[in-house]
């Protein structure tokens, strides 16, 4: 630090796609702000994400305050380099005051609003929107400290490409979409993978010959609301869609993985002396997701008959039930030399270690009403089911930001 102190209305922290998409509607109100951020624009998918990822949400479905889709392939799914150019051009459109390598390392509460230091400076602001991402440090769960020491363990973050794994089996924790397309690319690249499968979300890429994305869109399921869910706190934990983005719009599930050679285990119990246990709920955990994207493609089918596209696309169908054997492994010896290397995609969260307002519950989280934080004048983006259930995603950012920005701005008016 060093030096003065910077006043200005609004700080906003980090410069991923949803702290971007608040800049441009406060810039639309005409709030004076500056965006933060530790390393460049949209670092996250720069640093964290690995080589082969393709956005799961195809390229219509990015649609930003003020910036939506102008190519020729709406239906392709971006790779990385691609959502870093459009998230790095968003910026430059919008004309955002974005200070890049700022990383911010305290936000303490003052009489006028809050104080905000960076490694240069320290900021004072009215108002404060954290847009620090949900994802910022991957889940690893305890039972990884008893795992064999010559068995390498990495998180998603880590991962880049199989080459960077030694050759042999490979034991994938979790099966959403994380691990599920690491286990597809694994698996091929000739080293065998077991996955390790709790609850998880079943989807077909392709359905009634729309993408399943279209159909969540358009009959109102991404727009459903916090405050109408029934349990929002189980909604927001809800893991992510067995999904993949790829040129042949391939359905990625259990079926397919385990066409490929992919061996299926339950969720990892236990590891003592270098044996694994697993839950003995495989079958169930697969039944009760087969019965849940059913009941989502009733839901679907429903909508779409009455607003009139029967006819106008093919019949429903359903997928064949995940296959599961009749009686899954319980266990597994860590010791025989078949597994080399295990990947904890076992999920993410998000890391507020610089924040220092008191508003973090039991579990690290900030507390809020829809991204209004307990404490005034603070804001939150980015995280699940913020406001809506489309929240997490790029394209649910436009809708929060807009809500969240006419809040702000009417705090600020109660205060001047
Ligand atoms: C593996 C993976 C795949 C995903 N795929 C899709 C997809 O296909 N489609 C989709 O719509 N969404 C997808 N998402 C979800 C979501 O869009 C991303 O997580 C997205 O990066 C979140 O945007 P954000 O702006 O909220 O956070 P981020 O992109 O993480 O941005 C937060 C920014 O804050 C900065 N920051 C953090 N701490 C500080 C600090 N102390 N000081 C200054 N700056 C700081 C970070 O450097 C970062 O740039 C995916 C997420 C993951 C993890």
């Amino acid at each position: 630090m060093g030096a003065p102190l910077r006043a200005i209305d609004v700080v906003v922290i980090g410069a991923g796609h949803a702290g971007l998409a608040m800049s441009r509607c406060l810039s639309e109100r005409g709030i004076d702000h500056v965006v933060l951020e530790r390393g460049e624009i949209a670092n996250s998918w720069r640093t964290e994400r690995w080589d082969s990822l393709h956005l799961l949400t195809p390229n219509w479905q990015s649609r930003l305050p003020g910036f939506a889709y102008e190519g020729n392939d709406p239906d392709g799914f971006r790779t990385i380099p691609e959502t870093v150019a459009y998230i790095d051009r968003y910026a430059k459109v919008i004309d955002a005051p974005v200070k890049t390598h700022t990383k911010v390392t305290s936000v303490q509460p003052v009489d006028t609003g809050y104080q905000v230091i960076t490694e240069e400076r320290a900021w004072s602001c009215r108002a404060l929107v954290v847009a620090s991402g949900a994802c910022n440090i991957a889940r690893v769960p305890s039972l990884a400290a008893a795992v064999p020491a010559r068995i390498s363990q990495l998180t998603p973050m880590q991962y880049r490409n199989p080459s960077q794994l030694d050759q042999g089996g490979v034991l994938i924790a979790g099966a959403s979409a994380t691990g599920t397309q690491l286990a597809h690319e694994i698996q091929l690249s000739g080293r065998p993978v077991t996955i390790s499968v709790g609850e998880h979300i079943r989807m077909p890429r392709l359905y009634r010959d729309r993408d399943i994305q279209w159909w969540m869109d358009a009959s109102g399921v991404m727009d459903e609301r916090y405050d109408h869910v029934d349990d929002i706190v189980r909604a927001r934990k809800v893991p992510s869609l067995q999904l993949t983005g790829s040129p042949q719009r391939m359905t990625l599930d259990l079926n397919s993985l385990t066409t490929i050679g992919v061996k299926l285990i339950g969720r990892l119990a236990g590891i003592g002396d270098g044996k694994v246990q697993f839950s003995g709920s495989l079958r169930n955990q697969c039944a009760m997701s087969d019965l849940k994207m059913n009941r989502l493609l009733d839901a679907i089918d429903t909508w779409a008959t009455e607003n009139g596209f029967d006819g106008k696309v093919p019949a429903p169908t359903r997928l064949e039930p995940t296959r599961v054997e009749d009686s899954p492994p319980l266990g597994m010896n860590l010791n025989s030399g078949e597994i080399r290397t295990i990947i904890w995609a076992t999920g993410f969260r998000p890391d507020y270690s610089w924040l220092g307002v008191p508003v973090l519950d039991r579990k690290g989280y900030i507390r809020h009403d829809g991204g209004v934080v307990s404490s005034p004048g603070m804001y939150l983006m980015g995280m699940p089911f913020l406001r809506r259930r489309k929240s997490t995603l790029i394209d649910g950012a436009g809708d929060d930001a807009r809500d969240l920005s006419a809040h702000l701005e009417s705090y600020l008016a109660g205060r001047r």
